[in-house]
């Protein structure tokens, strides 16, 4: 039996849908831990939603989010850090643990990692983003190369460290999720309305097959979602709003597609395994986290980055994929025993 402390994402509360997919992971991963028989108390900003689960809430000012930042933008930590804060009570708490997992994307984890006396097993929810925090990791990868995990092999390679990285993907509870034979004429997009995302494509999709686009998740950037409502005044989109996962499945189920458009290299792409537990098929640009998920044809299809005419063919195409296939490809890579066994082999042997 271990004792795990979970350190959340600073940039919002657990269950917010700020912090995006790492929030899904680490509430999956603590529910799986748990019911492995170790012990697990999770870390997180003041308002976190746990369920079963002991968390310790802890206040002050949330990180602003990295993805707008440029590569030289410098550290940046707000007064009353709620990052500083979380990782001070971690400080204090260590010895009561036999490892921490840190799920923030942020410098100062790793900067500390050398000061605290209990291993820090560092799990990296994004890609490169900045100078500064690619140094701050690389120097903890290269004094403690076994501590480093990540989503997938292509988030990986964007970081100076990649042959450091234990690739440990993600997973669902996949009872949660319920098989949809038979979907209404819909189209889904699910994910942080942020520009990296390009939301944008997906509705001149949209457009050009005549299909109406479903879209659900948190506005994290107002101003990147007024442009997009101005652009597109006719396009055939809805924007459903920001749901818990129960609700979000119910609605994505019902979907003839998932359509992923990132512009970034996307580090896993939870959306993906949550629409192939529905039995909804995805359609993604070939890059990042989605080119290793989807199994071309089979479970969906990859199409050229960036390419709305990809899109377009693959909607046409849609007929061809078998939902059950979909939802099958999730029963066998994404269960939580899956994830389980991945992260249980990595925190034994740290
Ligand atoms: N999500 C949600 N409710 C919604 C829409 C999205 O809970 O209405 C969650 C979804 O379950 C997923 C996350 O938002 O876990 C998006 O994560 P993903 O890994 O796809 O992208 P990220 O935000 O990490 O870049």
């Amino acid at each position: 039996m271990l004792k795990l402390l979970f350190l959340s994402t600073p940039v919002g509360p657990l269950g917010s849908g700020i912090g995006g997919g790492v929030e899904l992971t680490l509430l999956n991963l603590a529910q799986e831990m748990s019911q492995r028989g170790h012990q697990v108390t999770v870390v997180g900003p003041e308002g976190s939603k746990v369920e079963h689960i002991s968390c310790q809430e802890i206040s002050g000012t949330c990180q602003e989010m990295i993805q707008n930042n440029h590569r030289d933008t410098p550290i940046i930590l707000p007064e009353n850090s709620v990052l500083a804060n979380m990782w001070d009570y971690g400080r204090k708490v260590q010895n009561d643990y036999d490892l921490i997992v840190n799920f923030a994307f942020d410098w100062l984890p790793f900067y500390l990692t050398p000061f605290f006396t209990t291993p820090i097993a560092h799990f990296i929810s994004m890609g490169s983003m900045t100078d500064t925090f690619d140094e701050m990791m690389n120097r903890v990868a290269v004094k403690y190369p076994k501590n480093i995990g990540v989503y997938t092999r292509s988030q990986a390679a964007t970081f100076p460290f990649n042959d450091a990285c234990r690739i440990l993907g993600s997973g669902l509870n996949l009872s949660l999720y319920n098989y949809c034979e038979s979907p209404d004429n819909y189209l889904a997009w699910v994910g942080r309305l942020s520009p990296e995302k390009a939301l944008e494509d997906a509705i001149e999709a949209a457009e050009i097959v005549n299909i109406p686009l479903k879209i659900f998740g948190k506005i994290t950037d107002e101003e990147y979602w007024q442009t997009i409502r101005k652009k597109y005044p006719h396009a055939p989109y809805q924007y459903e709003g920001f749901f818990n996962t129960i609700e979000l499945q119910e609605k994505l189920g019902k979907c003839q597609a998932l359509l992923m458009t990132p512009r970034w290299i996307e580090a896993f792409g939870n959306v993906a395994i949550e629409a192939l537990a529905c039995g909804v098929p995805v359609i993604a640009y070939s890059r990042g986290g989605p080119a290793e998920i989807v199994q071309h044809e089979k479970t969906g299809f990859l199409v050229e980055p960036d390419s709305i005419s990809g899109l377009v063919t693959a909607i046409n195409n849609l007929h061809k994929i078998e939902r059950k296939q979909c939802r099958q490809q999730a029963e066998t890579e994404y269960s939580l025993k899956a994830l389980g066994d991945r992260f249980e082999g990595w925190f034994n042997e740290l």
